[in-house]
């Protein structure tokens, strides 16, 4: 992509214009982007289904959410082997 500042072209996954600094499009993926309700559904999938919490976790992970994201996988773990003790009870 190029560069909405100074017109140079950039990679297309930099976050800012590796010749003036200035953010691209990418920036405002960073984890400011990603509002509580995304968090919260990736706490909620985790306890109801956590073969998708774990996605939603690695899905912060890769959104540079690396606490929540971490927090989310562990749980989605815990619960699953809690599901499975559950029903092979
Ligand atoms: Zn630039």
């Amino acid at each position: 992509m190029f560069c909405k500042q100074c017109g140079k072209e950039i990679p297309n996954a930099a976050v800012i214009c590796v010749h003036c600094g200035v953010g691209t499009d990418n920036f405002r993926m960073s984890p400011r982007g990603i509002g509580g309700g995304t968090i919260f559904c990736g706490y909620l999938l985790a306890f109801i289904m956590p073969l998708f919490g774990i996605i939603s976790g690695i899905y912060l992970l890769l959104q540079k959410c690396y606490l929540h994201g971490i927090i989310v996988i562990l749980l989605s773990i815990v619960f699953w082997i809690a599901w499975i003790a559950l029903f092979l009870r």
